[in-house]
């Protein structure tokens, strides 16, 4: 704005530092303020729509409130644009010719406005000032810039302009330049004379409502007319005391007739106080003189023009009383400055305050709700935080203390199988000749027929001892692993995440558990070797294997077999095909002649021994005496007792025969066998109910491994939320600070500008 570098100045032009400038001071003061408010609002109105727009800080600030922010933001912005356009205006009203324009002509201390040839049009014509260096109008409903250059110019525009209606307003822009008053902020309305409308309802309406100062130029030659009186009373009813100023102009006739002049001046002082005071009741009865004045508009215009052009005043200038009528004139302008710029920082103002204090209330409460709903926020996530944390800490102990209670618990459920499968086992093992008796299939020593036979036999032991380890086994090892995955869940259930907890049971196989046993028979069996040739039960073989026992036995028929080899040297195709090979054959076979013979030594000594205690010794020592005694008839009886013996054995080694000494042979060896992996099968079903018991675990653990990185992840935005809240609890707090010190510079204004007044 032009006006700011100049606030400070002195009014070169009008001597003296203008009381407008209170008003022009005032507003660049108001117009910063309420910049900052702007610009403030819209920071808050910014901090309340991030509130909003993060989902995370959910009701912290509602949507009424960014909405009542946006609003205000956008409401500041409108009363700044009013600011910026404020201005005082000072409307002059009369009837025509008592002089109005050369009252402004005279304020403005240039020929402005055209005077002297009545009033041009039923037009208002308003002057403000322009930055520009060239004068213009506009006139109403047209934003065109009509160039004048001398008011003869304007008075001859006014006139041609048929365009313009009774009561419009056409607005003169002057150069700041060329006259001081209108640099400082002031506008002056003159209007056609109150003698010539009947429309004053209208030009109230339309140019008094926002004037700060009405003056009444009367003219000192005559008295007030009623109709200048009615006007006021109009703007009286519709304005609170407007704020009146009565120039009696023409003062310079009374100077003709000084002898009545004082009289003539208290009849018209008089009269004036009485329409101020009584009739409009405006102003009290002592403010009421300094809203009266005497002057002479056409004198102090004249003079004020010569001395712009720098010629000497001459003329009215002389006149008799003229330094007195100047005088008047000046003090007029310098209450009217007064009045005007206080009037008008009160009226153009003062709401605007207020309406920014409330403002300013508003926003900072909306701020304190913010802050108190961040900070209970902010604990209560805080709170949470802690117990989120405190649960994960108590997750993770339980979990390594669970950890150990179920490895000894998976431990001792395997332990406890592995007994259970080895004790089934044993028994099993015991019970294998019922399994194998319990088979039925086709049975032929031919050989083929034989392996199909034992294959299947094999088959069937596999499956009834599997059957019958099951029977025994299956269902206590499932109850027990049952158990102890029920263990393991009940204790593990606090550990898991809320949403798992109901659907436990899905992590659990449904299924029974099948221990596989898998003896594998044919494999084990494999190399099982029947042997169902017909053996006599008192032949020599048998005997041998009765009295020595099945490994001593062998030997000592292998030892008859080389002996009776040894006994035959006569023999020469037993020695003489090659002699190398036989030679070193014969060597080892020696050898182990030699030293089985030592062995059998012993083996017969220990067998001698406990021969006294077996009946067939008793039998041999009976015969030989029985021999003695009896001879040889009884020999006979037995050799053929013997014979028939013989007889029986050899018919009665029927297929059935054999494959009963199969059997049992099978039976035999495969108890051998079997015990042999009793121990391997029994921690094979242990490793099984471990491995079922560690994938429940570990289901389990992978579970709780979730809870934690829920818990964790939980923490981490409860952190991320306690930092955001935390950073709009502190921005709160610095815009309801800044809301303070906005509050502190309106009230500061209040006091400096608005309550100060007279
Ligand atoms: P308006 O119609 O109220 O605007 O009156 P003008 O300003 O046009 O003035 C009408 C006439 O009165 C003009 O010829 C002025 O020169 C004259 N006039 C104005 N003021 C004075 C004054 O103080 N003394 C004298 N003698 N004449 C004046």
């Amino acid at each position: 704005m032009a006006a700011v570098p100049q606030l400070r100045r002195t009014d070169s032009a009008r001597g003296e530092f203008s009381p407008l400038k209170h008003f022009v001071v005032a507003k660049k003061k108001i117009s910063d303020v309420f910049e900052q408010l702007l610009s403030y609002v819209k920071e808050t109105s910014a901090f309340v729509e991030d509130i909003c727009g993060n989902k995370a800080l959910e009701n912290i600030a509602s949507q009424d409130q960014k909405l009542e922010i946006q609003a205000y933001a956008d409401k500041l912005a409108v009363i700044k644009e009013v600011l910026a356009r404020r201005h005082m205006k000072v409307a002059f009203f009369g009837r025509t010719s008592n002089g109005k324009s050369t009252v402004i002509n005279a304020m403005l201390r240039d020929r402005v406005l055209p005077s002297g040839i009545g009033h041009t049009t039923n037009c208002f014509l308003s002057v403000e000032g322009t930055d520009d260096d060239r004068a213009y109008l506009k006139t109403e409903g047209s934003d065109e810039e009509k160039s004048i250059k001398t008011v003869n110019q304007l008075a001859h525009a006014l006139h041609m302009d048929e365009s313009l209606d009774s009561g419009c307003l056409v607005r003169v822009f002057w150069p700041k330049t060329k006259c001081a008053l209108l640099r400082d902020d002031l506008v002056l309305v003159d209007s056609p004379g109150t003698d010539v409308t009947t429309q004053l309802d209208s030009w109230i309406d339309k140019f008094c409502l926002d004037a700060d100062v009405f003056v009444l130029v009367a003219n000192s030659e005559s008295t007030l007319m009623n109709t200048e009186k009615h006007f006021f009373h109009k703007v009286n009813e519709r304005l609170s005391k407007p704020n009146i100023f009565i120039l009696n102009n023409r003062w310079d006739a009374s100077a003709n007739e000084p002898e009545y002049m004082e009289h003539v001046k208290k009849q018209h002082t008089d009269r004036c106080i009485n329409f101020l005071v009584e009739e409009l009741k405006v102003v009290d009865r002592e403010q009421a003189p300094n809203h009266i004045f005497f002057i002479s508009a056409k004198e102090v215009l004249n003079s004020r023009m010569q001395r712009a052009q720098g010629m000497p005043e001459t003329g009215g200038a002389l006149a008799e009383g003229f330094q007195e009528r100047l005088q008047e004139f000046k003090s007029f302008e310098r209450r009217f400055e007064e009045c005007i710029s206080q009037s008008a920082v009160k009226t153009k103002f003062e709401q605007h305050t207020i309406r920014a204090k409330q403002i300013t209330e508003k926003v900072k409460s909306i701020m304190d709700d913010i802050n108190i709903e961040a900070a209970e926020k902010r604990v209560a996530a805080q709170e949470d935080r802690e117990y989120q944390m405190d649960r994960l800490e108590f997750v993770k102990k339980q979990l390594n203390l669970l950890i150990e209670d179920i490895k000894n618990k998976i431990k001792a459920i395997s332990e406890d199988v592995e007994s259970k499968v080895s004790s089934a086992m044993e028994e099993e093992i015991c019970r294998l000749h019922i399994i194998v008796d319990e088979f039925h299939a086709d049975f032929h020593p031919s050989p083929h027929v034989l392996k199909c036979y034992k294959s299947e036999l094999l088959a069937h032991v596999e499956e009834g001892m599997g059957k019958n380890l099951a029977f025994h086994c299956s269902d206590a090892i499932n109850a027990s692993i049952q158990s102890s995955q029920r263990y393991m869940i009940d204790s593990m259930l606090p550990l898991l995440p809320s949403a798992v907890q109901n659907q436990v049971h899905m992590l659990v196989p449904s299924r029974k558990f099948d221990l596989s046993y898998d003896l594998n028979c044919a494999t084990l069996c494999s190399d099982f070797q029947e042997n169902i040739d017909f053996k006599f039960s008192l032949g020599w073989t048998a005997l041998v294997h009765r009295f020595l026992g099945s490994v001593n036995a062998q030997r000592a028929l292998t030892l008859v077999d080389l002996n009776f080899k040894a006994s035959q040297p006569a023999l020469p195709q037993a020695r003489t095909p090659s002699s190398g090979p036989q030679s070193t054959t014969s060597q080892p076979n020696h050898e182990t002649a030699v030293m089985t013979q030592e062995d059998l030594m012993v083996a017969m000594a220990t067998n001698v021994a406990s021969l006294t205690s077996r009946t067939s010794m008793g039998l041999i020592v009976v015969g030989g005496v029985v021999w003695k005694t009896v001879g040889w008839r009884l020999i006979a009886l037995s050799a053929s007792l013997y014979g028939l013996l013989y007889l029986y054995e050899r018919l009665t080694w029927t297929t059935k025969a054999k494959e009963r000494a199969l059997k049992h042979q099978f039976v035999n060896y495969a108890t051998e066998k079997l015990q042999l992996i009793v121990s391997f099968t029994s921690s094979n079903c242990s490793h099984q109910v471990q491995q079922e018991m560690a994938t429940t675990f570990a289901q389990l653990c992978q579970q709780v491994d979730q809870t934690q990185k829920e818990l964790e992840a939980e923490i981490r935005q409860l952190t991320i939320n306690i930092d955001q809240l935390e950073a709009i609890q502190n921005h709160s707090k610095t815009l309801r600070h800044k809301a303070t010190a906005m509050e502190k510079q309106l009230e500061a204004f209040t006091n400096q500008y608005l309550q100060c007044q007279q």
